[in-house]
């Protein structure tokens, strides 16, 4: 929705859109809408061309600017300790225009607060070393060393679900790197993304070396097609990527995209334990996370035991407002998007599946449900759902469970048993970017390198790993005689 009314600056923020260094207050604006009723949560700016133009330029002239390492260690440690202080105020922000409830938005803040403090650590990865000529024949008159060197103007394209800690996974080590970041965050949680770079300048970050400009698809597209946006690094869904990689060009493209993550349970393993997780893992931030637990394969020796207990701990969530503290389950992201995930659940059903619990919409919630019995092929199951579904599924033997694990592309995976030789191996022949061994998919510390297979995405994220990604080796040789 576009007017041309001011944007009025929504939870205090100075302005709706950040750019060549200043707050725009004025021109075209985007209305952003609280997902638990669809009230007016604020107003951002909606940015063209132009200003995608004016915030690349800027940050291109920054990136010339000396801004030495200890300044930008010092400012990210200082931005870490900022969202410390402010994390009331940006909870409110993520839970308000998000759709995770105020716990899991307070958890979010934390775990920026780490994100924060890691990219200021991980500067030590951007030292280099000094050369060996002298072991080739050309090179034993010369001497030389390589550093780290910043790429430029890093793009940052940022999905809705975690619109704090994501953007900071893409600023931090971009800054730390010496790069300037210019955030494109989604249209669904911009002031998240605005608040972290009110932070970011106020922790001493030069202007222009962070922008962030709002809008759409349209806006994203300006800035990955721009010719100063030295690399593209995209956190979302495939069919955004597949756009993206088609506009960019021939530039480096950092893309973290979904998963349909399975989890095997074999015969030996703690039910209790097991069901206690993948109740955690399919329905936290209402399954909207890259890292859900959508697929169950459960050792036909223990599938209805273990059936029993998802159902039961799945039956107790709590679905209700993010306000409220007691609150298990909040809403999706929009009505459009619940409405999706009914038409996929209703799909399985009418194809035969069973629903054990959920399978009901009122607004943009939608009860957490539990499947079996799913039709081959249905898109609860073959596609990402990023909503509350798990599928449960029994399986005759270990292989049975690695062969449909794999049959989809997952980003993690989960095993629980009691053998460990079981785990090991079963870790070795699952096709994912990380193995969790008696934990679920949902498994991530922000260190970690972090990033998937095939249509899951391209290069690892994770502080160190992305500030490898934003930085590329520089050699300075001196030739000799
Ligand atoms: P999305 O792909 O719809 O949008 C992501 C961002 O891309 C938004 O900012 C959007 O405005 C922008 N965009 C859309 N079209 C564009 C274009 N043509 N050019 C440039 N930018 C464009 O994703 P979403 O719905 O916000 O997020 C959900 C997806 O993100 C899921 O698939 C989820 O798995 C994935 N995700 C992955 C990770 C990870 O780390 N692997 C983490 C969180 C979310």
């Amino acid at each position: 929705m576009t007017a041309t009314a001011p944007v009025t600056a929504a939870f205090g923020l100075p302005g709706g859109a950040l750019v060549a260094g200043e707050w725009q207050t004025g021109g075209l604006t985007f209305a952003v809408s609280d997902p638990h009723d669809g009230s007016r949560a604020g107003w951002v700016a909606r940015n063209d061309a132009a200003d995608v133009d004016a915030a690349v330029r800027a940050a291109a002239r920054a990136v010339t600017e000396p801004w030495p390492l200890w300044q930008r260690r010092e400012a990210l440690e200082e931005a870490a300790r900022l969202v410390r202080d402010e994390a009331p105020w940006l909870a409110g922000i993520i839970s308000t225009e998000g759709s995770k409830t105020i716990v899991e938005a307070e958890r979010e803040v934390r775990r920026c607060v780490e994100t924060l403090r890691l990219s200021a650590a991980a500067g030590s990865v951007l030292r280099g070393e000094v050369l060996e000529f002298a072991d080739t024949e050309r090179g034993a008159d010369k001497r030389g060393w390589f550093v780290r060197a910043p790429l430029g103007v890093i793009a940052a394209i940022t999905p809705f679900n975690d619109p704090l800690n994501l953007v900071a996974h893409k600023a931090g080590p971009a800054l730390i790197a010496g790069n300037a970041v210019v955030v494109k965050p989604a249209d669904a949680t911009p002031h998240s993304a605005l608040a972290l770079a009110e932070i970011l300048l106020r922790a001493g970050v030069p202007a222009a070396r962070v922008a962030v400009v709002c809008g759409d698809a349209e806006t994203g597209n300006a800035l990955v097609t721009h010719p100063g946006v030295a690399a593209i690094s995209f956190t979302g869904g495939p069919a955004t990527a597949a756009r993206i990689a088609a506009a960019a060009g021939p530039r480096k493209l950092l893309m973290e995209l979904g998963g349909n993550n399975p989890v095997l349970v074999s015969g030996t393993a703690d039910l209790d334990t097991a069901a206690g997780a993948i109740v955690a893992g399919a329905f936290g931030c209402a399954g909207q996370n890259c890292l859900s637990v959508q697929r169950v394969y459960a050792d036909a020796s223990i599938h209805e035991g273990l059936l029993a207990r998802i159902t039961a701990g799945t039956g107790a969530l709590k679905v209700g407002p993010k306000t409220n503290r007691a609150t298990d389950v909040g809403p999706m992201i929009s009505e459009a998007e619940a409405a999706r995930v009914e038409a996929w659940v209703d799909a399985a059903l009418a194809g035969g599946a069973r629903a054990h619990t959920g399978a009901r919409r009122e607004g943009s919630y939608y009860h957490p449900t539990v499947l079996t019995d799913v039709p081959t092929g249905a898109d609860v199951l073959v596609r990402e759902v990023f909503g509350p579904v798990v599928t449960v599924v029994p399986v005759a033997s270990a292989e049975e469970a690695i062969a449909a694990a794999n049959s989809a592309q997952a980003l993690q995976a989960g095993i629980f048993t009691g053998v460990l030789d079981e785990a090991l191996s079963t870790a070795d022949r699952l096709h994912a970017g990380a193995v969790v061994v008696n934990g679920t998919s949902d498994v991530r510390i922000d260190s970690m390198p972090f990033g998937g297979f095939k249509s899951s995405g391209i290069g690892r994220e994770g502080v160190r790993f992305a500030v490898e990604a934003m930085s590329e080796p520089k050699c300075t040789i001196i030739a000799g005689g």
